[in-house]
């Protein structure tokens, strides 16, 4: 484990689905101390392994409409139809009491929002596996989803892909100890800065 002093840094890992996001960002948190995640709330099904408040707070579409109407999101997104994804202030808050800087697993438009928000304290990377063939053999072989629901995450990632210029870093996970590598390695540059 590595420690630093706090400076209030923000990574933002974004990709569509499959691309690796939660692997990388999974591996950063067992190898950085002084990173803690970012958890969303979201009204998609909880996949068993997930656990409410670690991996998603889990709501009610009239849950999550409330907590919209009441604007305690920093930024949220349908990002599948009927299937909503947000950033709580109070998360952010709660991290940074506890002083650590943040890692996000969002998606291109969410990350887009939190950059444009965060500016220099933010680092958004993009997750991008090596080509298209290989990004849908690995959600497939997730074994998370339904038929429907891995049709209507195929369909998006080529518009997705469409964003890969628009962050600061382009992370290409291919061989994923190179790409764990690299994020470490983007982690401790920036908190240098
Ligand atoms: P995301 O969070 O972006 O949706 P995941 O981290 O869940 O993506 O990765 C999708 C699938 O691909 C998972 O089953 C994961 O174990 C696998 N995976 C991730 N990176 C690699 C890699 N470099 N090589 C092979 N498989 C990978
Ligand atoms: P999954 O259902 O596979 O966990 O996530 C689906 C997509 O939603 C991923 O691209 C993930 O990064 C994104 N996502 C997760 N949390 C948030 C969030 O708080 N805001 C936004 N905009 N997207 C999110």
């Amino acid at each position: 484990m590595e420690t630093v002093d706090f400076s209030g840094k923000m990574f933002v890992f974004t990709a569509p689905s499959g691309a690796g996001k939660t692997t990388i960002v999974r591996h950063l948190l067992k190898t950085f101390d002084f990173l803690d995640f970012s958890v969303s709330a979201t009204t998609r099904e909880k996949r068993k392994n997930e656990q409410h408040g670690r991996d998603y707070y889990f709501y009610s579409k009239e849950e999550f409409d409330e907590l919209k109407r009441k604007r305690k999101f920093v930024e949220w997104e349908e990002v599948y139809d009927e299937q909503y994804y947000g950033t709580l202030k109070s998360e952010i808050e709660r991290l940074w009491n506890l002083k650590k800087h943040i890692v996000f697993d969002i998606d291109v438009r969410g990350a887009k929002d939190i950059k444009r928000k965060y500016g220099k304290q933010c680092l958004a990377v993009f997750v991008k596996p090596p080509n298209f063939e290989v990004h849908v053999a690995r959600l497939k072989n997730r074994n998370t989803e339904s038929e429907a629901s891995l049709k209507k995450r195929i369909s998006r990632i080529k518009r997705e892909m469409r964003y890969e210029n628009k962050f600061d870093e382009v992370l290409i996970n291919d061989d994923l100890e190179t790409a764990l590598k690299g994020a470490e390695r983007l982690i401790l540059d920036f908190i240098k800065k």
